[in-house]
């Protein structure tokens, strides 16, 4: 290896995009980490607990390691996980960053939970967007739906958390479950 890609590039970069992506989503210390585990972007599990693994992945992929070039997500709300990761220039990436939902992207959010379907107790009744807080205290719109509960209250719920099951029930009945 010779020039700049042994100064900047090689497996020591490929390292450090291992460490730091680690670092991002589940240190909470991390400055980082409320752009990144506080708004749910995770690492794929098996790779937090063999970053050999994740080392391995990553330096197989174009481009791994080359100077100009990082680990960049494609989907950016989707986590380091295989299938979503590539190795890009900032510029590639800043034109993937996040700018609030895309028209795309809320369509497609929407479509998991159309007006009528039902999660556990909850029937969606309409969609909006709001402003969300992470417990990192980042702040952005998401995609909301309000719901009903079979025991008649309304109440709104985030799309992403009815789509992964965790939202089946209003407050009251949630209580109720666990008393
Ligand atoms: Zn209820």
């Amino acid at each position: 290896m010779s020039g700049a890609n042994a100064v900047c590039g090689g497996p020591k970069k490929i390292k450090r995009a291992v460490c730091g992506a680690i670092n991002r989503c589940t240190n909470h210390a991390s400055p980082k980490y409320a752009d990144y585990g506080g708004r749910g972007i995770t690492v794929h599990a098996a790779w937090v607990a063999d970053r050999g693994a994740f080392f391995a992945y990553i330096a197989a992929l174009p481009g791994a390691g080359e100077p100009g070039l990082s680990l960049d997500r494609i989907d950016n709300d989707q986590g380091y996980e295989p299938g979503n990761l590539r190795w890009t220039t900032a510029s590639e990436q800043r034109r993937n960053a996040r700018r609030g939902p895309r028209p795309n992207r809320r369509r497609k959010m929407l479509e998991k939970a159309p007006v009528g379907s039902r999660f556990g107790r909850l029937s969606v009744v309409s969609h909006e967007h709001r402003p969300y807080t992470t417990p990192g205290g980042y702040t952005r719109m998401v995609a909301y739906a309000v719901v009903r509960c079979d025991c008649g209250i309304e109440c709104a719920r985030r799309i992403a958390d009815l789509a992964s099951g965790h939202s089946t029930r209003c407050e009251q009945c949630a209580r109720r479950r666990s008393a």
